[in-house]
């Protein structure tokens, strides 16, 4: 592999050139993306060596597309027209099935692996990639069989050497999975801040209370809303399923509370503590 032309040099982007390029250092990094401003704050952080524009991923081994979802669907398409029968095209979208769709009646959808990269953090664009953000982190791909097994096997390899593990599904399972995942988690965590800035208008103390659980609990609100809102707009069917489940909890613990159901109020928080045991044999 020789040329990686990478569209959308910020977190996720440019993270994976990072790394890719302490892997692999005989490889030369490009950057695509829709300011010139970015490619050049891409370049003097030496997270890609040369700026390039999209009808040059005619020249790629390797395209990874980590733009936006909404943008990657449109972009998709364009990409796999343009770039030559051997290369490989990766996406990064938080969503899958709407990205597969859009391809899956392309002359060369053999050339293209969906995948989520699970890692990230709260910040975006090129200032926020760092090195390792992939070590340990599951990388989940929807219909491998149809990508070519040569490309494939290029991919997996190339997965591997940045220290991922692999997760295989379909893209309505991941999409249904990952609304209960990560999705709610932020939407649920901007409605906490909203809530919280709502009530700091009357009493500007609140913020000095602020703790260490609020902190955490309301640090994806810090999240870039031009990222989140198509992959809310992508997954709305279930991203509203998981929204009903977590309106009825919520709805069910204020009438606890209202009826001086402490001992329920208990038991609610005692069998959540269960989470403990999942995540410790997750991690
Ligand atoms: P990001 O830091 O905001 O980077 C997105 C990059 O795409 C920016 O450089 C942006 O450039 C560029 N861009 C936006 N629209 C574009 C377009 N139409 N054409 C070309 N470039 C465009 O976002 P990110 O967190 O890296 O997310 C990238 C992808 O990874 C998304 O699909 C997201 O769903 C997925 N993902 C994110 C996370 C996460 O935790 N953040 C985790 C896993 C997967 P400008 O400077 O011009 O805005």
């Amino acid at each position: 592999m020789k040329n990686i032309y990478i569209i959308g040099v910020g977190l996720i982007g440019g993270s994976l050139a990072i790394d890719i390029k302490k892997k692999n250092p005989d490889v030369t990094i490009h950057g695509i993306d829709r300011q010139e401003e970015t490619l050049d704050i891409a370049l003097s952080l030496n997270l890609i060596e040369k700026k390039a524009i999209l009808d040059d991923v005619v020249n790629a081994d390797l395209v990874i597309l980590s733009v936006p979802v909404d943008a990657t669907v449109k972009l998709l398409p364009t990409v796999l027209d343009l770039i030559s029968d051997k290369s490989l095209v990766v996406d990064a979208g938080s969503t899958k099935e709407d990205i597969c769709k859009v391809v899956e009646n392309h002359p060369k959808r053999r050339n293209f692996l969906a995948m989520h990269p699970i890692a990230g953090t709260e910040h975006s664009g090129p200032h926020a990639a760092i090195p390792e953000l992939f070590v340990g982190k599951t990388n989940i791909i929807c219909e491998v069989e149809k990508t070519a097994f040569k490309l494939q096997e290029k991919a997996l390899k190339l997965f591997a050497d940045i220290g991922m593990r692999i997760r295989y599904m379909n893209p309505q399972a991941h999409d249904k999975h990952i609304a209960y995942m990560s999705h709610l988690s932020h939407i649920s965590s901007f409605m906490l801040g909203k809530t919280v800035i709502n009530k700091e208008k009357n009493e500007r103390d609140i913020f000095d209370m602020a703790g260490s659980g609020f902190e955490s609990t309301v640090r994806l609100a810090k999240s870039s809303p031009e990222m989140w809102t198509p992959i809310f707009e992508q997954n709305k069917t279930n991203v509203i399923e998981t929204l009903e489940a977590y309106i009825a909890n919520l709805t069910q613990f204020k009438e606890f509370m209202e009826k001086d159901d402490f001992e329920a109020i208990f038991k609610e928080m005692k069998d959540t503590n269960y989470i403990k045991d999942i995540l410790n044999v997750i991690v």
